[in-house]
């Protein structure tokens, strides 16, 4: 299947490391134009030296999305460099563990900061290079949106927020023929979630333990698994698919409990 990327600009928050790394990677392999997003100069220089490497042409915008104007710099210097813009891919966050009581007011609107407000912002100003482009948005959202897990309130609300934002942005995009979709993840074993696992007492016993509870093939999920479907949605093979919310977790947030 041709998912015809070539010459495309995707613009991936986050494309330094991780699921956004992988994403990063897949644009280049199909010939895309890929622009990482992120506040680690030094991995986010490493992907690009190995993305020159295999002559994929990208750029690299080193910016802390929560600083104030970071997000209209980003799009401006996307802009100005690359002339265009099809896919804008939020993935930048982290599971911060602001919670309920072990939290704070202050605390908790500093979380939506760092995993809610770029993303509106991001769309915001990615707006008019989209409808110029006719380009599309994929929102990386976490299953914890609809399961919860305690101790995380502040990332729980952004998670569910951006679920509700990508019907509603699906919804208001319509006349413009982009498209909006997210795609969610559960255990993908990328350096946020490695450094998520050495916080708790006995960290191989706590992965031994939710690796088994994943119904299909009692794996942690690849970042290139996540990849692949935000590639397909970015790409016209996924024309007619707005507004959707699509699990890449083997099964693990919906299947039956007796199943593991
Ligand atoms: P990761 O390994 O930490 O990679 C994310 C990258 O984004 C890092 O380079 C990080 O920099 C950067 N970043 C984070 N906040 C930023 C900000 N405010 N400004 C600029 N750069 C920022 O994370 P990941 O596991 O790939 O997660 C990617 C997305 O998937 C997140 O939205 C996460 O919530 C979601 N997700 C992940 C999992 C999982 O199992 N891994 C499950 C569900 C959902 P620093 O290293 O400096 O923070």
């Amino acid at each position: 299947m041709d998912l015809n990327l070539k010459g495309k600009v995707i613009l991936v928050t986050g494309g330094a490391k991780g699921i956004g790394a992988a994403i990063v990677r897949a644009c280049g392999a199909e010939g895309a134009t890929p622009v990482i997003l992120d506040r680690d100069e030094e991995a986010g220089k490493q992907l690009q030296a190995a993305l020159e490497s295999s002559e994929v042409e990208s750029g690299l915008i080193v910016a802390d999305l929560t600083a104030p104007g970071s997000c209209a710099k980003a799009m401006e210097r996307t802009i100005q460099k690359l002339g265009r813009l099809d896919a804008l891919v939020n993935n930048a966050g982290v599971n911060d563990s602001v919670g309920l009581e072990q939290g704070s007011p202050e605390r908790f609107v500093s979380s939506l900061e760092r995993n809610l407000v770029h993303y509106y912002a991001m769309a915001h100003y990615a707006l008019p290079a989209l409808k110029n482009s006719r380009g599309s948005i994929v929102n990386i959202s976490s299953k914890t949106a609809v399961t919860g897990q305690g101790g995380t309130s502040g990332y729980v609300a952004a998670k569910a927020a951006i679920l509700g934002l990508t019907r509603e942005w699906a919804a208001e995009l319509l006349p413009f023929g982009i498209r909006v979709n997210a795609v969610v993840p559960a255990e993908v074993l990328t350096p946020l979630y490695q450094q998520w696992v050495s916080g708790f007492p006995n960290p191989e016993e706590k992965l031994a333990r939710i690796i088994s509870k994943i119904p299909l093939g009692k794996r942690t999920t690849k970042p290139e698994e996540i990849a692949d479907m935000v590639l397909f949605l970015i790409s016209e093979r996924a024309s007619h698919i707005t507004g959707q919310h699509v699990f890449v977790d083997a099964g693990y947030t919906h299947l039956d409990r007796a199943l593991t």
